[in-house]
């Protein structure tokens, strides 16, 4: 295990902001981790977990203590069987390093179910739990058995099955209530060999209609291929090249009102002569859409506030346009909470994690 000093960690982040780590270091297996954890603790230096940086904004002064980049790799399949009979479980254990999107890729060869609407996004394994991460009407926590961890305060390797995880919308032990508690080593999903691929969202349906009107499904491998193209065209695919995807995703969550809120905020939008937009997903849970919101606050796609702004291709994405400071995506950020809390009544909550504020 080597510790490096004065590491730049903008470019270990898709919105590239941000300072230097005074510690960092790499480790591919667990107990490099425990030797790393043991380096901190005897020169009390505060710890932070990187996996693939896509869901960060590192403060331009950085961090002060050791940065631990999580590459601990290995995808295994301990009881699959290839006589498996379609509709059988399969487990996956996935080290925590492993580029999400990879993982889905073997699963959809091995045509097995439960991950396909989360192809292309981007990060690490191993961040996939802290946010239960979300796209297309498939969440994580739906196919997550058990994560396994090292728990800093018990200072031993720890199995936590699912319930113990606390999913939620964006949500979970690991990024609320037990925050730097847990570091990620192994996340275990099990999926379904030969399952139907899930087509919830409109845009799905939307792509795959001639299909569904013969009434038939998309593979597997059509529907991963259908998200990552829908994903592009929203600049939601880290393509090389393409500025719209120097972000950090969503920069907000979708509101979750209450009944009483919800009604104020339809009766606003009805004063103006707007609709809500309305989503099956969403109005079940009186959840409302954060681009809509943005979008109806006098910030639209291509928004420009100096080195930061709007990607042209998705509201929510706030960009580095080039040599943007942290400092301006913050900037920007409040200035748009600052909007929509004005038009709307509503505080959006941010999306991405803020490390070293
Ligand atoms: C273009 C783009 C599109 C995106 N689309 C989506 C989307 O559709 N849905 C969605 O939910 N998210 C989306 N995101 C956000 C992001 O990709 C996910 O949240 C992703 O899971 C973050 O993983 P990561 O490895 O990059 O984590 P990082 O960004 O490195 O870290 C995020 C948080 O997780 C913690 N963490 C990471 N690894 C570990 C570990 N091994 N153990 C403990 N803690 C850990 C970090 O400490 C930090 O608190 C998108 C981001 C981008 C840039």
């Amino acid at each position: 295990m080597t510790i490096q000093e004065k590491v730049p960690l903008a470019p270990l982040t898709t919105l590239q902001v941000g300072g230097d780590a005074r510690y960092f270091a790499e480790l591919k297996r667990e107990d490099e981790l425990q030797e790393a954890v043991k380096f901190a603790k005897s020169r009390e230096l505060p710890l932070f977990v990187l996996g693939g940086g896509s869901n960060l904004v590192i403060a331009d002064s950085g961090w002060p203590g050791l940065v631990l980049k999580i590459a601990i790799g290995g995808i295994t399949t301990p009881n699959a069987n290839t006589n498996d009979a379609p509709g059988n479980a399969v487990l996956f254990s996935v080290g925590a390093g492993v580029n999400w999107d990879d993982f889905v890729a073997q699963a959809v060869v091995q045509n097995c179910a439960g991950v396909e609407c989360l192809s292309g996004i981007p990060g690490s394994v191993g961040g996939t739990p802290v946010q239960n991460v979300g796209a297309y009407g498939q969440e994580v926590s739906d196919t997550i058995e058990s994560v396994r961890a090292l728990d800093l305060k018990q200072d031993r390797i720890v199995v936590l099955p699912k319930p113990a995880c606390g999913f939620r919308y964006r949500s979970s032990i690991f990024n609320s209530t037990e925050r730097g508690r847990y570091i990620i080593l192994r996340v275990n999903y099990r999926l379904k060999r030969g399952g139907p691929p899930s087509l919830k969202y409109a845009d799905l349906q939307n792509h795959f209609a001639a299909l569904l009107v013969g009434k038939k499904l998309p593979s597997l491998a059509e529907t991963r291929d259908a998200v990552r193209e829908i994903r592009r065209s929203k600049g939601m695919l880290i393509v090389p090249g393409d500025d719209d995807c120097r972000s950090a995703g969503s920069f907000f969550k979708n509101p979750v009102l209450s009944d009483e809120q919800f009604k104020a905020l339809a009766t606003r939008a009805s004063a103006q002569e707007l609709v809500l937009p309305s989503y099956p997903a969403l109005d079940a849970q009186h959840k409302v859409s954060a681009a809509w919101l943005v979008e109806h606050s006098g910030f639209s796609k291509g928004y420009v506030a100096g080195a930061a702004g709007i990607s042209h291709k998705h509201a929510l994405a706030l960009i580095n346009r080039g040599d943007a400071k942290a400092s301006d995506i913050v900037e920007l950020k409040e200035k748009i909470q600052h909007g929509v809390q004005e038009a709307w009544g509503i505080l959006l909550d941010p999306e991405p994690v803020f490390v070293g504020f």
